[in-house]
């Protein structure tokens, strides 16, 4: 079953900086809640999530999720779902891979997750190797743009042989 209501959520506020807390525990792959959205437009900004190639919306209280190179939380796009990556606790903070929704960032940022694998430089999946990418699940439309881009590259390189 799916909720919908996210009163399992709450936003945590500390000097200006939120995050979003689970009042409960999840088992890995779990729903936690299905992802808002309020106000879908053609562009993205700090507040937003992406869908789809050119849909970004508002997301309501997720909007408080942070990043992480190692997060716990996924947020599937096509279902517009938000899973557990792996067994979370009670009161843990969620966070999730900005690049795995966002294609080019309007706010880009430097990551001090500390994780083994961190990015370090957080705006957007088509600034990060395949190599990385490949460890994170990524979203429809941005594994679409990263082949789209790779093809494009693949032509680039065709032309610079010819000339
Ligand atoms: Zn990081």
């Amino acid at each position: 079953m799916v909720t919908t209501t996210m009163e399992t959520l709450s936003i945590r506020t500390e000097n200006k900086f939120r995050t979003l807390i689970t009042k409960q525990a999840y088992k890995k792959g779990e729903v936690i809640c299905s992802m808002p959205s309020e106000n879908i437009m053609d562009k993205p900004n700090r507040f937003t999530v992406q869908i789809a190639r050119d849909k970004h919306t508002h997301v309501g209280k997720l909007a408080a999720l942070n990043h992480s190179c190692d997060p716990n939380v996924v947020l599937d796009t096509e279902h517009m779902l938000m899973i557990a990556r792996r067994d979370i606790e009670k009161g843990e903070e969620l966070s999730f891979f900005y690049p795995a929704t966002e294609w080019e960032m309007q706010a880009p940022f430097i990551c001090l997750c500390g994780s083994a694998n961190c990015t370090h430089v957080v705006a957007g999946a088509r600034f990060l190797p395949l190599s990385t990418l490949e460890t994170h699940y990524l979203n429809k439309h941005i594994r679409e743009m990263m082949i789209e881009l790779l093809n494009n590259t693949k032509h680039h390189l065709k032309d610079l042989q010819k000339a």
